[in-house]
């Protein structure tokens, strides 16, 4: 390991001493023990997701200030952009344009020169820079020549509290030691914690010392992979990352690709994509069920096709067929953007199931899904006599036993249900197939607990929210991907607009004409019926409950500030009533949201289906899977508060059948740039995965799925926005390492601490 460290380097203790300042320091020491933090800053880091040594020393910079070369007041020049330290003489802040702005100055001092620093309503550095203060500042010097002498100042520059002048060395002068981390370098500078507690110096000091004291850390990245890419070594990275040597490219590290960085972001994606293959190639090992496609099979799919399949589903059937025909699990993402008919190819896997004497378990998110799903395979299941059911939470306790009972006895063929399903009590006979609909409800254990009720079932789970290619490859890396890129013959485009709600009365104006001309209509609303705070709180905890109004219906991502200027919120409820009485008087009008009890929520949809409910009022209960085909407008009111995905998946309600179909998005009060921007995209595409592509750039990875348990890893160097070209190298350096590394115990090795990366860190398991 080579050692050029950024400094000298202290003598390691040559055996470990039991406790104190001189015990040994390594990646796994707990930072309460750790010197200059302490069980209370301890806590601090801990609600950053820092615990250890090795977390402390992850937390890497977020930028760098050049701060090679520090001036001193008198060297400065009027119109450079430079770094001055020098002392606080005088600070304090004054209220001008009639107390309605305030100013913070500070004067710096260096012998007979000053510079003064000034921000505006900045009140709170009132308590942060004090007189006596040792301030590094860097930002572009100006003058002010109004005053009789030429005066220095800089607005707004960065700033950083060196110490006070006690701490500086004796003498007036620049204190060495104390200040080569801050200054005469390329400085890290990392985001604060605890509300600003501990500060950038705090992490550049602590994480120094920790450098220091280690001298040295493990590499747990083949070798082989690291000569092919020419990566730094760990050691060398993880210095580098918060020291960069002088003369480092300076741009480079503020894009995140300076060499230090590109190695610690492989590695995390490299970690993480090993885990992906190995579980892949589990997987593909495992002990399947070989379903046979025998003549009679494949008569039997033909006769429940009420339609031609498109060629899309009929490849994406293929597909399936192949991997159920092998001796191994499959595992399978079918993705399809909202109506491009994923649930028949499911209905055709389940037949080739059942037809091999297997049961099958179809998993929805929301009872009105797993209604719907249960009313259309019961449908067209009918004539072939099988026995299908249907279990969600709302089941009483004595239909629950009698299907439970039925299921483990083998005498149900496909069981459809929300997470009921996944309940302990539920087991089965003889589980060949699972289906998971809109996966990214769910998350990676939900799935895992239904596939354990078989012994290595087949596994398809399918989503209709296109997942961008990277999330895709972090998020459902180990699963194959099957794509539905065709919709059904005979769909028009839906024509999108934007409107706002000074202009909604024509808005219902022509709702009415559609119906007058034997169409259907569904007006959508945030909220179900109470004050938005209420609503926002408890669409968290509804959140678990499977969404029933969408999760966060009202919350995901409205914008507080919008609710602030618009205060009048249309509710479901209060808008039903009123569209009966008033608007749309004489039409009839249904109300569907979660809150209802499920039979009524069963009852409004069958009416809405069967054309006895003209105009359907709800929440985002009807975001997905709803499927009436004669209706033919969708109108989405305060527009600006639902996300992309959601108004898309809401838009794919409609667009269904022959007729030509409408989605208006109406919007009211003031909107964000942030709201223009999202509702910008719809009247211009409806390519699910354009508008996926662009949601994940609006809002980060994070918030791409609206809920936490979507099981996109946290990562702490890499970003999958920023990095996703380096996530796709990793991916293949791990698949191709793994397939052919060079010694067996180097791969036993990676495997082991793989595993344990990934039960420490992304909290996900190997196993399964
Ligand atoms: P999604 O992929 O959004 O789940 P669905 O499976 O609900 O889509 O299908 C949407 C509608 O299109 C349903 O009414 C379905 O019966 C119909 N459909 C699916 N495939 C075809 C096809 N090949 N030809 C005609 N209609 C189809
Ligand atoms: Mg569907």
């Amino acid at each position: 390991m080579t050692q050029n460290s950024p400094a000298p380097q202290p003598a390691r203790p040559s055996r470990p001493s039991p406790a104190g300042p001189g015990r040994p320091l390594t990646l796994a020491t707990e930072l309460t023990y750790v010197k200059g933090v302490g069980p209370e800053r301890a806590r601090v880091l801990e609600g950053k997701g820092l615990l250890t040594v090795e977390d402390l020393l992850y937390y890497v910079p977020r930028r760098y200030e050049d701060r090679t070369d520090p001036k001193s007041i008198g060297e400065v020049r009027p119109g450079e952009t430079a770094t001055v330290v020098a002392i606080v003489r005088h600070a304090g802040s004054r209220a001008f344009r009639r107390g309605r702005q305030t100013i913070f100055e500070a004067d710096l001092y260096d012998g007979p020169h000053r510079l003064r620093c000034r921000w505006f309503n900045s009140d709170y550095l009132k308590r942060v820079i004090f007189p006596g203060q040792v301030l590094a500042v860097y930002g572009r010097v100006e003058e002010d020549l109004s005053g009789r002498y030429v005066r220095l100042f800089m607005t707004h520059p960065q700033h950083e509290v060196l110490g006070t002048e006690e701490e500086v060395q004796p003498g007036g002068g620049l204190p060495g030691a104390a200040l080569s981390l801050e200054v005469g370098r390329i400085v890290p500078i990392y985001e604060s914690a605890g509300s600003g507690k501990l500060t950038t110096r705090f992490f550049r000091r602590v994480i120094f010392s920790a450098l220091e004291r280690l001298g040295g850390v493990p590499d747990h990245l083949p070798r082989a992979v690291r000569d092919a890419l020419h990566l730094l070594d760990r050691w060398q990275a993880l210095r580098g990352v918060h020291f960069p040597a002088a003369g480092s490219d300076l741009a480079a590290l503020e894009n995140f690709r300076g060499p230090e960085q590109f190695r610690l972001i492989f590695e995390e994606f490299f970690f993480l994509e090993t885990g992906v293959a190995l579980k892949r190639m589990r997987a593909q090992r495992a002990p399947g069920i070989a379903f046979e496609l025998t003549g009679a099979v494949r008569e039997k799919l033909k006769q429940v096709l009420p339609f031609h399949p498109t060629a899309a589903q009929k490849g994406v059937l293929k597909e399936i067929a192949a991997d159920m025909a092998a001796p191994h699990p499959m595992n399978r993402l079918l993705q399809g953007d909202v109506g491009s008919g994923k649930t028949i190819v499911a209905l055709q896997a389940a037949v080739i199931a059942i037809e091999n004497g297997c049961q099958v378990a179809v998993m929805a998110p929301t009872e009105i899904l797993a209604t719907q799903h249960f009313l259309y395979f019961r449908g067209l299941l009918r004539k072939s006599g099988y026995h299908v059911a249907l279990l969600t939470g709302s089941a009483t306790p004595g239909e629950k036993h009698k299907l439970r009972r039925l299921a483990a006895e083998g005498l149900v063929h496909i069981t459809i249900g929300t997470h009921a399903l996944i309940e302990e009590q539920v087991a089965f006979k003889a589980l060949g197939l699972v289906i998971v609909d809109e996966q990214h409800r769910f998350g990676v254990l939900q799935r895992m607990r239904l596939m354990q009720k078989g012994r290595w079932p087949d596994v398809l789970v399918m989503t209709a929210t296109p997942i961008p290619r990277t999330l895709a490859m972090s998020l459902y890396g180990e699963l194959d991907v099957s794509v539905i890129d065709e919709l059904p013959p005979g769909r028009q485009p839906i024509v999108t607009r934007v409107v706002s709600d000074s202009r909604v009365d024509e808005v219902y104006a022509f709702i009415r004409k559609q119906v007058a001309a034997g169409r259907q209509a569904y007006i959508v609303y945030p909220v179900v019926d109470e004050p938005e705070s209420a609503v926002l709180k408890r669409s968290r905890t509804v959140d678990r409950d499977w969404g029933m109004d969408g999760p966060g219906a009202a919350g995901a991502q409205a914008d507080p500030q919008s609710a602030i200027r618009n205060p009048q919120l249309k509710s479901a409820i209060e808008m039903y009533e009123r569209f009966r009485s008033a608007i749309l008087p004489g039409l009839r009008v249904g109300l569907l949201h979660g809150r209802l009890p499920s039979e009524e929520k069963g009852r409004v949809m069958a009416a809405f289906k069967a054309g006895e409910i003209q105009v359907l009022v709800a929440t985002t209960v009807v975001e997905v899977g709803v499927d009436v085909p004669n209706a033919t407008v969708m109108v989405i009111e305060h527009a600006e508060r639902f996300g992309l995905a959601q108004l898309h998946q809401l838009r794919g309600r409609v667009g269904r059948g022959a007729n030509k179909s409408y989605c208006i998005l109406v919007t009211s009060g003031d909107l964000t740039d942030d709201a223009k921007a999202r509702l910008a995209v719809l009247p211009r595409t409806q390519d699910g995965f354009v508008i996926a592509e662009t949601d994940l750039a609006l809002r980060g990875p994070g918030e791409f799925f609206g809920t936490r348990q979507s099981g996109i890893p946290a990562f702490r160097v890499a970003d999958l926005l920023r990095d996703a070209e380096i996530l796709e190298l990793a991916r293949r350096q791990a698949m191709e390492y793994l397939k052919n590394p060079p010694s067996r115990e180097e791969a036993a090795a990676l495997v082991r601490y793989v595993r344990d990366q990934w039960a420490r860190r992304y909290g996900l398991s190997l196993v399964g």
